[in-house]
């Protein structure tokens, strides 16, 4: 049988053969036979072309090769070309696997070799330079940046002779740095310059960490071996940490600082009645910013400054009222003239009616019944005088009263300043300065990770020194330890009048034992400054609790524990110092 040619032809000899083959007769089987009997490739897959171009959008195209590569797919799918695709995808791939497996490590290695080595006519800013170059003008493509980093270092191996410089503890003095082509001894004089001219210049916030910049620039550059220099990164980051806390302890103020202006600026707004109190309030700030900062101050104006503002809320809510009271007064005083008027003009009328009425009479009866009508009359215009009176002399009273008050409320608003945090007598702080300050005094030690010791002294025998020489005495006696703290202490620490002879000092950045010692410090110097009391030399002595605040505490456990080591010292024989 000559081989089917026509399509009937095919197609009766494929379903033929798959019977007499037994093949399922499904499609695809039909497909493969009915391409076996006619011997050609019939209908096949149409090329994927959308799909290709979608993915090839999809592709990265940030670097040459990779743009290189979109472009080819592109012509590839163009041509409808599924061989030229295959191959340049995995032509791009292959490379990428290649440059992904270049030796980085050796190469990375050998470039610290060569760039810590001394070679002879190559500065080291020669060789920065170079390398910058090498790294901007390769870095999209790892095979070049390699091989052109190869290039540098084979370069840099041939530039005369290499001396390797691996550091060790036995190793001879470094060569005197005044040598030009050193590159340590060039990279050490460039780092103390950097410590001396931008970072001690501008700790002048801080004079203590400027000092210590000075003095590790120094140090750095007269390392004369490498043992020196070693311990030179310890004390770096020392520096660097404290530096570190320096910054924060600045953020803080500044933000403060903020809020004190913020506060004052939405008064200003506030403030029209009178502007002597905003120059008071302006004044606060002025002084503040005029002194070295320090967010105790800040803290200490802010405080004042919100009292103040409270003060001149309440006196501006009195002067309207006053006022009120003065208009009150005057419109009372219009409308009762106006009656007042009214009444006498009706009263003249009437009298005159009354003379009319008399001129005509004829018998005392008729003259009896006006006569009254006068006498009521007069009656009438007399209580109205009165009352206009007395409604005048009421209004008048109420101004008074409100002026008074006024005064009064002006008064406080001198004295609020320095007493609603501060104890009247002594000023030391009261118990809710106290309060305040130690919740920032816990917060600023537990930000910087420092300790905060606490004290409580209670004035031993005061009772007795009140009985024998007056309650003033008494009164002179606490002012004077009050002020012998002020001096023996430091600025920083807090002084605060807790009870009656009882006085709580806050130490911060202080560890139990230093506190002690600042406790004896303070009991010392209360036997050379003598308490006076008429010319007579009184000393006053006191027993102590001091203890160091523990992590998470609040403030009164911490004083309750003070105060069990204080009544310790009072059993142990007073005017001894206990701590807790
Ligand atoms: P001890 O040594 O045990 O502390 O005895 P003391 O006498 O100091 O203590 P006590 O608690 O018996 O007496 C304290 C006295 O302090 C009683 C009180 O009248 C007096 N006092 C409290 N506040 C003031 C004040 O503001 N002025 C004066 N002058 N005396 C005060
Ligand atoms: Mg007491
Ligand atoms: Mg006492």
């Amino acid at each position: 049988m000559s081989a089917p040619s026509t399509p009937f032809e095919i197609a009766r000899e494929t379903l033929r053969q798959l019977a007499l083959r037994r093949i399922t007769p499904t499609p695809d089987n039909y497909l493969a036979l009915y391409q076996e009997v006619s011997g050609q490739q019939v209908g096949g897959e149409p090329f994927p072309g959308k799909f290709l171009r979608i993915l090839n959008s999809k592709l990265p195209q940030s670097t040459p090769d990779q743009l290189r590569l979109a472009r080819q797919l592109e012509e590839a799918v163009k041509a409808e070309s599924w061989d030229d695709y295959r191959t340049h995808l995995v032509a791009f791939i292959s490379d990428l696997l290649k440059s992904q497996k270049l030796p980085w490590a050796t190469l990375i290695g050998d470039l610290l070799r060569q760039w810590e080595a001394r070679h002879s006519g190559l500065t080291a800013a020669r060789k920065r330079e170079a390398l910058e170059h090498v790294l901007t003008a390769s870095s999209a493509n790892p095979e070049t940046l390699y091989n052109r980093l190869s290039g540098l270092l084979s370069s840099w191996e041939q530039a005369g002779e290499t001396e390797p410089h691996p550091p060790s503890a036995d190793e001879p003095p470094l060569p005197d740095s005044a040598g030009g082509d050193d590159l340590l001894s060039e990279l050490r004089q460039l780092f103390a310059f950097a410590l001396e001219t931008a970072i001690a210049t501008q700790l002048q916030a801080d004079p203590q960490l400027a000092s210590d910049a000075q003095t590790l620039a120094n140090d750095i550059r007269a390392a004369g071996n490498s043992v020196q220099l070693q311990e030179i990164p310890g004390r770096l980051k020392r520096f660097a940490f404290k530096l570190e806390l320096l910054a924060e302890d600045q953020a803080e103020l500044r933000n403060s600082l903020l809020g004190l202006l913020r506060l004052l600026v939405e008064n200003i707004a506030e403030l029209v009645i009178d502007d002597n109190w905003l120059h008071g309030q302006i004044e606060m700030v002025h002084e503040l910013i005029n002194q070295p900062l320090s967010q105790r101050a800040i803290d200490a104006a802010e405080q004042r400054l919100k009292e103040v503002l409270f003060k001149q809320s309440q006196l501006k809510t009195s002067l309207v009222d006053a006022k009120n009271a003065i208009k009150n007064m005057l419109t009372g005083f219009v409308d009762h003239l106006a009656d007042f008027a009214d009444a006498t003009s009706d009263y003249h009328d009437k009298i005159e009616a009354c003379a009319a009425k008399i001129s005509a009479a004829e018998d005392i009866g008729a003259l009896e019944s006006v006569l009254s009508e006068v006498m009521r009359e007069t009656r009438n215009i007399q209580f109205s005088a009165l009352r206009s009176r007395d409604e005048s002399r009421a209004a008048q009273r109420q101004v008074e009263e409100s002026q008074e008050r006024i005064r009064q409320l002006e008064h406080e608003l001198e004295a609020t300043s320095t007493l609603v945090r501060h104890d009247q007598l002594t000023g030391a702080l009261n118990r809710r300065g106290l309060e305040e300050i130690f919740t920032k005094e816990i917060g600023r030690c537990q930000r910087h990770n420092t300790p905060l010791c606490l004290g409580l002294l209670d004035i031993d025998n005061f009772k007795k020194l009140n009985d024998s020489l007056g309650h003033e005495a008494g009164d002179h006696a606490l002012i004077h330890l009050a002020a012998v703290c002020r001096e023996t202490l430091r600025p920083q620490d807090t002084i605060a009048r807790y009870g009656g002879e009882e006085f709580v000092v806050l130490l911060p950045e202080t560890r139990l034992d230093e506190a002690m010692t600042a406790f004896k410090r303070l009991q010392r110097k209360l036997t050379k400054k003598f308490f006076l009391h008429n010319n007579d030399k009184i000393l006053i002595t006191f027993s102590a609790g001091v203890t160091q605040l523990i992590e998470g505490e609040d403030q009164n456990s911490a004083i309750k524990r003070a105060d069990r080591a204080m009544y310790q010292a009072k059993q142990a024989g007073k005017n001894q110092v206990i701590s807790a």
